[in-house]
């Protein structure tokens, strides 16, 4: 479980103008985490519990290791779950935004999704085989356990089983080390969007490319 946390950074042009731009910072949900209003109106993330914290959200090992997690409101707290107000205790749902203003930056994100890591193996009752390289696996090897299903692959420089395709073999989710699920692109009000000005621009130039090609006809 994943939450991402507004992230404000700044760019400076060849020509020296500067440009603020919005990012996530990802942020492992591994153990309880407070929602504050910052006083630029950002909404942050902080591992210590204080009271005056309109939000928190506690990470909960569900039955059969399905993990999951929950948001709880402060009384009178003004929160916002996916655009609506937020009830008391809510289960979080993968790709919720938690929202304490209608700010860009005062909302995060939360994702079911995690980024694997390489750990060591640990050797289970009966012998588990790596589903894409088929080596049986023992303890200590270096092993990946996809976010998806749970299942190790062997994932060392030599053989990089998990990440060697794109999916996993057993329930599809991508194999990379990365996140599967990110936030929806974010811009700050009033800021430049180098993109759109981008798309704009080779619209404009097939445009008049097309013109060029029908007058040269
Ligand atoms: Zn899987």
């Amino acid at each position: 479980m994943t939450l991402f946390e507004s992230c404000v950074e700044q760019q400076t042009t060849e020509s020296g103008e500067a440009h603020k731009y919005l990012t996530w910072r990802i942020v492992p949900l591994s153990g309880v985490l407070a929602l504050q209003l910052q006083e630029d109106g950002r909404a942050a993330l902080a591992p210590s519990v204080d009271a005056s914290a309109p939000a928190v959200f506690a990470p909960h090992a569900g039955a059969g290791g399905r993990a999951s997690a929950f948001l709880m409101t402060a009384p009178g707290a003004v929160v916002f779950v996916n655009g609506l107000p937020a009830a008391s205790l809510t289960a979080l749902q993968d790709g919720d935004e938690i929202a304490l203003s209608a700010s860009e930056v005062g909302r995060v994100y939360y994702t079911t999704d995690a980024e694997p890591e390489v750990v060591p193996y640990e050797e289970t009752a009966e012998a588990e085989f790596c589903p894409r390289s088929k080596q049986r696996l023992h303890a200590g090897m270096p092993v990946v356990h996809c976010p998806g299903c749970g299942h190790p692959y062997l994932q060392s420089a030599e053989v990089p089983a998990y990440t060697y395709a794109e999916e996993c073999e057993i329930c599809h989710r991508a194999s990379t080390l990365g996140l599967s699920w990110h936030p929806p692109e974010a811009r700050l009000a009033g800021s430049f969007d180098l993109k759109a000005v981008l798309r704009r621009h080779a619209t404009a130039c097939a445009g008049a490319a097309a013109g060029e090609a029908e007058h040269a006809q």
